[in-house]
């Protein structure tokens, strides 16, 4: 169950209907439901609440500040992977003590900058941003909490491009090297050894992956406490998958389980870093149907939104589910590409779908919250679209659809 729904022949998101914010905001338009959101936030929160815990929800995967406050005010915390994510949660009031930073290629002014606000955990992801870490702490004068992002060699069974935790990917370091890495930090005087922390990959919709990674990251910890290392927390990262068509993802209550159950008689905190899983099914993209043609037998439905306002479908070749905001008691459903308007061939938002559309008709993309609005661009300088927040019956422009001179504005003409 979701926020989503028909009331007679038009689909509404809560108690306002999507044809009505179409025509107030004009497409393409991302629409989130605030109670979709909480009701999210509130089930990973109490996926955990028999354990310490912390969730960091991811921003790259929906960075809008009303997201992010929202998600602040309920006491959650995020995981960002650049400096640019972090000065969001603080501008969205989010608080840095709550706040996990990952990624491959800190730099050294990003890490400056997360030690110098309060970071809560530094998640280091190679022996060469150790020496970093440790020159900056010196250099500020802390000690920086820092975790080993450790890659556990666990197949997440999923698309490749979103898959990092086996051996061969850019991410984490190998179990092999983990603990004298971790006998080096203890060590130093300007670090602490926080966390151990993995991330295995995303869209995970079987529980099996994360529990054999629980097993692998649980024997390093046992091998630590041996050798007089005390680990505060464990992070499980992200990954939990959604239904984008008929995918069965376990619920967050069914997924940890077996993690806390292995950790129950630990005294350690459980941090997750959550993404997809909170936002994606909390939104819908909504695209105008400008023309329609068939091409060499092909029937192409052709709408004002293309990869470049969601490229999902484009760059993972990920389907997501269409659907007409108004049902046609008249004509029929017919089979149809639904593209967008950019210069690419893999421009499309679905493919040999069943629909019933006519021209100016407002199509609805599900589960377009995670990596819709916070990948889009301006390629083929079209505009970033517009957001709005659904209320109840009220609607929120959280993000005002840029103006054409705002793509340019920074740059400029040779004199
Ligand atoms: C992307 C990412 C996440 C979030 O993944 P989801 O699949 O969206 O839950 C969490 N942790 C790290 C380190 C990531 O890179």
């Amino acid at each position: 169950m979701d926020f989503f729904n028909y009331k007679g022949s038009d689909l509404y998101a809560e108690d306002v209907k999507l044809t009505e914010i179409a025509k107030q905001y004009n497409t393409p338009v991302y629409v989130y439901s605030k109670a979709t959101l909480e009701r999210h936030i509130a089930a990973f929160e109490n996926s955990l609440k028999s354990k310490k815990h912390l969730v960091c929800f991811a921003v790259k995967s929906c960075s809008n500040l009303a997201v992010i406050n929202l998600m602040a005010k309920l006491g959650t915390g995020f995981d960002v992977v650049s400096e640019g994510e972090l000065r969001r949660v603080i501008a969205a009031g989010g608080d840095p003590h709550k706040v996990v930073f990952s990624g491959v290629g800190k730099t050294e002014h990003e890490i400056e900058y997360a030690l110098s606000v309060g970071i809560n955990c530094l998640n280091i992801e190679s022996e060469e941003e150790i020496d970093t870490v440790i020159k900056v702490a010196k250099k500020l004068n802390v000690v920086a909490p820092v975790a080993l992002r450790v890659n556990p060699g666990v197949d997440a069974k999923t698309h490749p491009y979103i898959s990092t935790g086996l051996k061969n990917n850019k991410f984490g370091v190998s179990e092999e090297i983990a603990f004298d890495l971790y006998k080096r930090i203890a060590k130093e005087p300007c670090l602490k050894v926080s966390g151990i922390d993995c991330h295995i990959g995303s869209q995970m919709t079987s529980g099996l992956p994360i529990v054999e990674a629980t097993d692998k990251i649980l024997a390093l910890y046992d091998k630590l406490k041996k050798e007089g290392i005390n680990i505060d927390h464990i992070n499980m990262g992200g990954g939990l998958g959604v239904t984008y068509y008929d995918e069965t993802p376990p619920s967050p209550l069914e997924y940890f389980a077996p993690i806390l159950e292995r950790l129950k008689n630990e005294d350690v905190a459980i941090y997750i870093e959550p993404g997809r899983a909170m936002v994606a099914n909390a939104c819908v993209l909504l695209a105008k149907v400008v023309y329609q043609k068939n091409n060499g037998g092909k029937h192409f439905v052709i709408t004002d939104t293309g990869m470049n306002d969601l490229i999902r479908p484009a760059l993972y070749g990920s389907y997501m589910t269409i659907i007409n905001t108004t049902k046609h008691e008249d004509g029929e459903e017919v089979v149809c590409d639904i593209v967008g308007p950019i210069c690419e061939s893999d421009d499309f938002l679905g493919k040999e779908r069943k629909l019933n559309v006519k021209n100016g008709d407002i199509l609805a993309v599900r589960g377009a919250g995670a990596y819709g609005s916070s990948m889009s661009s301006t390629y083929n300088t079209r505009r970033m679209p517009c957001e709005v927040m659904v209320d109840k019956d009220k609607t929120f422009e959280i993000r005002k659809r840029q103006t054409y001179e705002d793509i340019w504005k920074d740059e400029s003409i040779l004199n």
